[in-house]
């Protein structure tokens, strides 16, 4: 003991574990509205006091940041680990500790995005010196992107940066909470922001005048008229893996008008679809076009400032099970799960996938405590993803 007391210290720290990175990454509020820049920075430092150079893909205003880079040779074969930087707000909700500081309590690291999915960041940086003392013959690749929380908007632009910069990998593990089993499916979707504009009249006069309200609520009716007919649909063999087994389409939110004696001039509402694999989602997009086309030529014909417009807002892709995907086979040899599994939520998955990845999802924690008051990651989860990342690690080292 006072031997190892006397000896001179290195001149380099020992590295930081996977739980002081979590704590530095959780102590960055990145909640999707605002800007995860300094997360961002202090990765990027991280990264650079072990040599490893990345980079950044900007949003179009630079208040945020996605980030990339090549741990080991600049070889191709290699595996890319993506996790989204930003978390989901905390306003109104109770947290007994603060939700931006780690907080330890029976088995389970409690804090904003310890689940989903700073616990999964945590790790894959912890890796990075682990590989390079390892001397990794294929790379370990990192992807940090923004704005999946608000519809998966960040990612794109970071993948078509990667695959322009980086040595094409093999796999792409995404690690979202999946309680580090395979999930080689998901469903994919749109969301549209739909604005129905009317006509003011007093509503004794309500021939005249046209009620946006109502008007939309036709959409929203053919929202519903979709769903039931998709209900009493036989599922599909892909649809059967699913909860529920078929496409859904919500409306989540709408807003409109201004008393009751007034057609209402405006309603607006937020519309999505969650389509499963193999099923056209840019066909259910369509389909709910042209009905708000149909719409707004026939609001037109009765008054000309009328209508109806749709945008879409975010559009992730679904993530179709391969046929011997490389993503899927790495991920079996890592945590020997002979089973797979789909889930409902989408993720940045289907955006990999859609650039010719193999991709899969494989991350600690569970998906139900992800974006809850008290959200938290199991300590067996998080060292369960350790032993992940060392058995990538030898895999690459191999
Ligand atoms: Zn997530």
């Amino acid at each position: 003991m006072s031997a190892a007391r006397t000896a001179p210290q290195p001149m380099t720290a020992a590295p930081m574990t996977a739980r002081q990175i979590l704590d530095r990454l959780v102590a960055f509020p990145t909640v999707s509205r605002d800007s995860n820049l300094d997360l961002i920075a202090w990765v990027e430092a991280y990264l650079a006091s072990y040599g490893v150079t990345s980079e950044r893909v900007w949003n179009e205003d630079r208040t945020k940041a996605a980030l990339f880079a090549n741990v080991g040779p600049g070889l191709p074969g290699g595996v890319i680990l993506s996790g989204h930087s930003d978390v989901v707000p905390v306003d109104g909700q109770d947290w007994t500790s603060d939700p931006w500081t780690v907080t330890e309590r029976e088995g389970r690291l409690y804090g904003r995005g310890t689940c989903d999915m700073k616990g999964f960041l945590a790790l894959a940086l912890a890796a990075v010196p682990k590989a390079l003392a390892a001397g990794v013959k294929r790379p370990l690749q990192l992807a940090i992107s923004y704005d999946e929380e608000v519809g998966c908007t960040g990612a794109p632009p970071m993948i078509a940066r990667i695959v322009e910069a980086l040595p094409r990998a093999a796999a792409v593990v995404v690690g979202e909470p999946s309680r580090m089993r395979l999930v080689n499916g998901h469903k994919g979707g749109t969301g549209f922001r739909v604005h129905v504009k009317g006509f003011e009249v007093h509503s004794s006069l309500l021939p005249t005048g046209v009620s946006a309200i109502m008007e939309a609520a036709r959409l929203v009716t053919w929202v519903n008229d979709q769903n039931a007919a998709i209900m009493a649909a036989t599922p599909g063999t892909m649809a059967a893996l699913f909860h529920p087994p078929h496409t859904t389409l919500h409306v989540g939110r709408i807003e409109g008008g201004t008393a009751h004696n007034i057609t209402a001039a405006d309603c607006r509402f937020l519309m999505e679809s969650r389509v499963v694999p193999g099923e056209s989602a840019e066909g259910w997009a369509q389909a709910f076009e042209a009905e708000a086309a149909r719409l707004d030529a026939d609001l037109k014909a009765r008054r000309p400032g009328a209508g109806v417009t749709v945008e879409r807002f975010f559009n992730v892709p679904a993530l179709t099970p391969e046929t011997d995907g490389a993503a899927e086979a790495l991920v079996r040899r890592l945590t020997g799960d002979n089973g797979s599994d789909v889930v409902s939520y989408g993720t940045e998955a289907g955006h990999f996938q859609a650039v010719g990845l193999s991709c899969v999802v494989c991350g600690p924690g569970d998906i139900a405590q992800a974006h809850q008051a008290d959200e938290y990651l199991e300590l067996s989860e998080f060292q369960a993803g350790e032993r992940f990342m060392d058995a990538l690690i030898r895999e690459l080292a191999a």
